[in-house]
């Protein structure tokens, strides 16, 4: 079903501040994890204000470590709910387990599966049941032939409304926290209708080498981006390193803007 020999028109998602795919590119940003009111609200009204048409943000985490900061779970959802309702931007939030996606669902306009759940078979058909369009992470492991199975899994239970997001993969060079794996965005779009994005957060592990992959990305041809940022990155919970501040989050805008006008 995700096969451009089966529907060979791209497909497009549309939400009311913007559409991906055929064409059209969105950018989602937000924190890694949603860590308070404040900080969710803040950093959802500044990327509004430089064009983000989605918010993201964790409230259920997969951390590597189970001592590391999990999430804020249902409180979590919460806040992104008054987030949307302030801003107006649509909400993506991870899901973790099958048996949370009706919980997140009920919140969320975008479940995102993560990279460590890209084959989590069970999480991928009860996604597809939701309703909801799915996010879904390329596994730092996985082949692009995997990955579209994956997304195959959500596809075969009636949901086409999936988005492919590459976001680095294992490679041996250590500089970077994965290898963003450009070519993934021709080699998909040669093979699949879907929208495909790019997470330049992840890959780089690095924030002052985020603006520089997400602009290749959308040279490449991605059809939206999903970035982290957060009001106070050196203070984030997760994913520290990597989370732009607003002043770089402003600056990679405007880049964008310069590449694509029509955004
Ligand atoms: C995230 O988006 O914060 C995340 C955990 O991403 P990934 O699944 O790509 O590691
Ligand atoms: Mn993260």
């Amino acid at each position: 079903l995700a096969s451009l020999e089966v529907s060979p028109r791209p497909t497009v998602l549309r939400f009311p501040t913007g559409a991906t795919g055929g064409g059209e590119v969105m950018v989602a940003a937000g924190p890694c994890g949603v860590e308070s009111l404040e900080q969710t609200l803040t950093a959802a009204r500044y990327v509004k204000q430089h064009g983000a048409q989605m918010l993201r943000g964790g409230a259920f985490k997969p951390r590597t470590s189970p001592y590391s900061f999990q999430g804020l779970g249902e409180a979590g959802l919460e806040i992104l709910a008054q987030a949307r309702q302030a801003t107006g931007l649509p909400v993506v939030t991870e899901v973790v387990s099958p048996e949370q996606v009706d919980l997140v669902a009920a919140y969320a306009d975008v479940l995102q599966i993560g990279a460590r759940n890209a084959q989590n078979f069970a999480l991928l058909q009860a996604a597809g049941q939701s309703g909801r369009p799915v996010l879904l992470k390329r596994g730092m492991s996985m082949t692009l032939e995997e990955f579209l199975m994956s997304a195959e899994y959500v596809l075969a239970q009636g949901n086409m409304r999936v988005i492919l997001v590459e976001r680095g993969i294992r490679t041996f060079e250590r500089s970077t926290r994965f290898t963003l794996d450009v070519s993934a965005v021709p080699v998909l779009k040669s093979l699949t209708h879907l929208p495909v994005w790019i997470d330049p957060s992840h890959a780089a592990g690095k924030r002052d080498w985020v603006t520089a992959l997400a602009l290749a990305g959308l040279a490449a041809g991605a059809d939206g981006l999903i970035v982290e940022t957060h009001p106070e990155p050196e203070k984030a919970q997760s994913d520290a390193a990597q989370q732009l501040n607003e002043a770089q989050f402003t600056e990679m805008m405007s880049r964008i803007k310069a590449l694509l006008p029509a955004l």
